[in-house]
C-alpha cells in the first residue's frame, strides 16, 4: 500500500492529528474488516462519495473503499541528520515512504511549549527540511566516489546515474532540496531509484486554532505562500476539532462541522491531497456483491488495472468493458448504460480514467 509519513517538531499536533486518524481507522474497521493498526501506522480508507452512489444503483451488498497508510514518524530534532536523538530511526522512517506530511504549528497557545520558543510555521518546516537535505547530502557525498570509479568503465548503470547524483548534490548544496531539480526526460525511474528524502512529494498541513478551521489565520496564510514556492500541497486542519470529529458518528459530525462552517472533516480533505499527490487515481467495479474503489497510477493503461484486482488478471488481459462514472449514474447502471450505447470496449492500450466503472475478460 501507499503511505503517508508524518514528521514536525515536537508538540505541533502531529499526534493529536495521527489519534484522530486512528480513530476514524477505529471506527472504519467495524464496517471494513482486515484493517489492522500498529501503533504507530493508521489504515484508512480514501472518502469516496461516488462510491455509495455506484452502490445504490448496483444494489451491492458491501462497500469496499481503497486504502492509503499514514505513519506517525515521531523524534525530530535538530542535528537528526548526525544522528543525534531518534534521528537515525526518524530518517529511516521517512525513507520508507512515499509521501512526506508536514505538520505545521499555526496556532498560539501559551500553555503549550514551542520547542523554539515562539510561532514560526515556516521556520519550522525549514528546520525539518535542513535536517532531510543533510541527510540527502551525506548519503549522496558517500556514493558519489564509487560510482564515479565504475562510471569510467562498461557500468551503464552507473554511467546514468552519475549526472543524476551530480545534479541532485547540485540543487541541495545550494539549499534546494532534491524534489527542485529538473530532471532530464527519461531519466525518472533512475532517479526515483536515487531514493533521496527531499525527493518524496511534500503536503503541509497548516495545524490551526479551533476558531480558525474553515477560514485559515495568519500563520496558515504564510505556510500557504511557502507551499506554493515549495509546491507542496496545502491542506488547513485543526487537528483538535479532527480528534473531536473522529469520536462522533455521522450524524453528529456533520453538525459539528456545519457549526464550525465546514462541509466535511479536515481528514477528508488530508487524504485525499496525499492520493492526489501520489499521482493515483481511482476506478470502480460495481455489481450485487460489493462497490469497489481500485487504486491505479494516473496513465495506467487497462490490463495494469486490471492487475491491481489479480496479477492474473494483467497477464490473462482480453479486453475492458467500461462505463464512465456520469454515465453510470445518468442511465442507472450498466443495463441502462448498455442500452445507451456508453458501454465500451477497451482493449490493452486504453488509459484508465477516473472514476471508470469497469469489467475486465480474461481468457485461459
Ligand atoms: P506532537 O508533539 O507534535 O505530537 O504534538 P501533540 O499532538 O502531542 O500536541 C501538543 C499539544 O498541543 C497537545 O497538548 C495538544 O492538545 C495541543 N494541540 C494540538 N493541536 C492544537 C490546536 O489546534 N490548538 C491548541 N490550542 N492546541 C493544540
Amino acid at each position: 500500500g501507499f503511505k503517508c509519513g508524518i514528521v514536525g517538531l515536537p508538540n505541533v499536533g502531529k499526534s493529536t492529528l495521527f489519534n484522530a486518524l486512528t480513530k476514524t481507522a477505529a471506527a472504519q474497521a467495524e464496517n471494513y474488516p482486515f484493517c489492522t493498526i500498529e501503533p504507530n501506522v493508521g489504515d484508512v480508507a480514501i472518502p469516496e462519495p461516488r462510491l455509495k452512489k455506484l452502490a445504490e444503483i448496483a444494489g451491492s451488498a458491501e462497500i469496499i473503499p481503497s486504502r492509503i497508510q499514514f505513519v506517525d514518524i515521531a523524534g525530530l530534532v535538530k542535528g537528526a541528520s548526525k544522528g543525534e536523538g531518534l534521528g537515525n530511526q526518524f530518517l529511516a522512517n521517512i525513507r520508507e515512504v512515499d509521501v512526506v506530511v508536514y505538520v505545521l504549528r499555526c496556532f498560539e497557545d501559551g500553555d503549550i511549549t514551542h520547542v523554539e520558543g515562539r510561532v514560526d510555521p515556516v521556520a519550522d518546516f525549514e528546520t525539518v527540511e535542513t535536517e532531510l537535505m543533510l541527510a540527502d547530502l551525506e548519503s549522496l557525498e558517500k556514493r558519489r566516489d564509487n560510482l564515479a570509479k565504475k562510471a569510467t568503465g562498461q557500468d551503464k548503470a552507473a554511467k546514468e546515474l552519475l549526472p543524476l547524483v551530480d545534479l541532485a548534490l547540485a540543487e541541495l548544496r545550494e539549499g534546494r532540496p532534491a524534489r527542485a531539480a529538473d530532471v532530464p526526460q527519461g531519466h525518472e525511474k533512475a532517479w526515483k531509484g536515487l531514493q533521496l528524502l527531499t525527493q518524496k512529494p511534500v503536503l503541509f498541513v497548516a495545524n490551526v486554532d479551533e476558531g480558525s478551521a474553515a477560514t485559515g489565520n495568519d500563520f496558515s496564510e504564510r505556510v500557504k505562500a511557502c507551499a506554493e514556492k515549495e509546491h507542496a500541497a496545502f491542506v488547513v486542519i485543526s487537528a483538535r476539532i479532527e480528534s473531536e470529529v473522529a469520536t462522533l458518528d455521522d450524524d453528529e459530525a456533520a453538525e459539528f462541522l456545519a457549526e464550525l462552517g465546514l462541509e466535511e472533516p479536515g481528514l477528508n480533505r488530508l487524504i485525499r491531497t496525499g492520493h492526489e499527490l501520489l499521482g493515483l487515481q481511482t476506478y470502480f467495479t460495481a455489481g450485487p456483491k460489493e462497490a469497489r474503489a481500485w487504486t491505479i497510477h494516473k496513465g495506467d493503461k487497462a490490463p495494469e488495472a486490471a492487475g491491481v484486482i489479480h496479477t492474473d488478471f494483467e497477464k490473462k488481459f482480453i479486453r475492458a468493458e467500461t462505463i464512465s462514472f456520469d454515465d453510470y449514474v445518468t442511465f442507472n447502471g450498466e443495463v441502462g448504460a448498455k442500452e445507451a450505447g456508453k458501454q465500451r470496449v477497451e482493449g490493452k492500450e486504453y488509459v484508465v480514467q477516473d472514476g471508470d466503472v469497469m469489467h475486465f475478460r480474461t481468457g485461459g
